[in-house]
């Protein structure tokens, strides 16, 4: 029930984890995070509080400067490891908040193309057709965009990509996110006050956009697919 990104100078796992317990109010069940070490995808993930998470990065460290994080409210699949978010396939990963109401066709799609599946949620849906479409020569942002195309429900989507430890793609349809500008580094949030600790500079996505980020650019595109300007705001936050 809540999302989290990170293209940083520092150590993302922690910042990821921080930004999380700022949305633990919401409710959750699960947890968990995924990053680019180098270039190398990986992700850590726990059934039940956050900090069973953080024990688990104890044991287990997450290293690199660029990730995604996510607790989790099960619409789709019992709580459990494997269901838990990031969701990965392939060289990408994702964290969803929302439903997707049209996973059924879309898993029937990619079982024609040979795609197995490995948990019961709509979001490895969302995960292997992003791959489906990388697989097919298209770029990050051309399968992101083409993966958003599919998609009916209601979402909040941000995707973590092998080999690009200075990109995140953030989309929204029916759930709302936030972009948090830095110094050199920006932020993705389900809520801006997740990205209070980080920054207060907050551009928030409308309805229908997708964010390609970088540490040093944001560019939406609106539900037409056209550029879009959303105004920068400073948020004020008590907490
Ligand atoms: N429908 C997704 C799932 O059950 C996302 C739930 C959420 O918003 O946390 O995994």
């Amino acid at each position: 029930c809540g999302i989290v990104g990170v293209l940083g100078n520092h150590e993302a796992a922690p910042l990821l984890v921080e930004a999380l317990k700022r949305l633990e109010y919401r409710g959750y069940d699960s947890a968990g995070i995924a990053t680019i070490n180098g270039k190398t995808l990986d992700r850590r993930r726990a059934v039940g509080k956050l900090v069973n998470l953080s024990d688990v990065l104890v044991h287990d460290p997450l290293p690199g400067k660029a990730g995604i994080g996510h607790t989790r409210w099960a619409t789709h699949g019992a709580p459990s490891i494997e269901n838990a978010h990031p969701h990965r396939a392939g060289g990408v990963a994702v964290v969803h908040n929302g439903i997707i109401e049209n996973f059924r066709e879309l898993r029937a799609f990619l079982a024609d193309e040979g795609v197995g599946f490995e948990t019961d949620t709509d979001t490895e849906t969302v995960a292997l057709l992003a791959q489906y479409y990388l697989s097919l020569g298209h770029s990050p942002a051309e399968a992101a965009t083409d993966t958003i195309a599919q998609l009916e429900g209601a979402y909040a989507l941000c995707f973590l990509f092998d080999g690009e430890d200075d990109l995140l793609i953030a989309a929204r349809k029916g759930s709302p996110l936030a972009i948090g500008h830095g110094a050199g580094e920006m932020f993705v949030g389900s809520d801006a006050i997740a990205l209070a600790p980080m920054t207060d500079q907050i551009t928030y996505l409308d309805e229908g956009d997708m964010a390609i980020v970088t540490r040093t650019s944001l560019e939406i595109r609106d539900a037409a697919g056209n550029l879009a300007n959303r105004d920068q705001r400073t948020i004020r936050m008590d907490s």
